[in-house]
């Protein structure tokens, strides 16, 4: 997590390094592309039941690469018209170093749940609701109940043979 101190304080910890790759190609328009993926296992806090739990991360890495000239204000949404449909503009200026771990951070940032919560079924603070339910749905047939327990548990005179 030294890596990513963004991400570091936006969640509780992580079960596992990231992994990623990146590659930079041209698409058809000429346009430099840096595609890959990147994945983590990250451990959030659950906004329910205040238990951690892992929140798997997968997601995609889509950027184009849009070359700043000197003028950052002159970024516009005419400079990043021609990008394909899924790339997401990436303004690189002339000095900038290409910080790929950044990216990579971003995109884990951005996959992140808003609001963290245990899956359904997973959750502690879903044990008492769960446990009312089962009191207002009693069975129709008390005795049906009952003979069910008998047949599980047999008496002591099972015992005697
Ligand atoms: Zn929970």
């Amino acid at each position: 997590m030294r890596s990513f101190p963004r991400l570091a304080e936006a969640v509780f910890g992580a079960a596992g390094p990231a992994r990623y790759e990146i590659r930079f190609e041209l698409d058809e328009q000429g346009q430099a592309v840096a595609r890959g993926r990147v994945s983590m296992v990250l451990l959030m806090t659950c906004q329910r039941c205040l238990g951690e739990f892992e929140v798997p991360v997968d997601a995609p890495i889509a950027l184009g690469l849009v070359h700043l000239r000197g003028a950052p204000d002159r970024l516009g949404l005419a400079q990043v018209e021609g990008l394909a449909g899924d790339l997401e503009p990436l303004p690189l200026g002339d000095d900038e170093p290409v910080r790929v771990l950044d990216w990579v951070e971003d995109e884990l940032l951005l996959a992140l749940p808003q609001v963290p919560m245990h899956p359904a079924g997973h959750c502690m603070a879903e044990v008492a609701p769960a446990a009312s339910e089962m009191a207002a749905e009693r069975p129709r047939n008390p005795f049906a109940a009952l003979a069910a327990l008998q047949a599980r548990q047999p008496g002591p005179e099972a015992d005697e043979h």
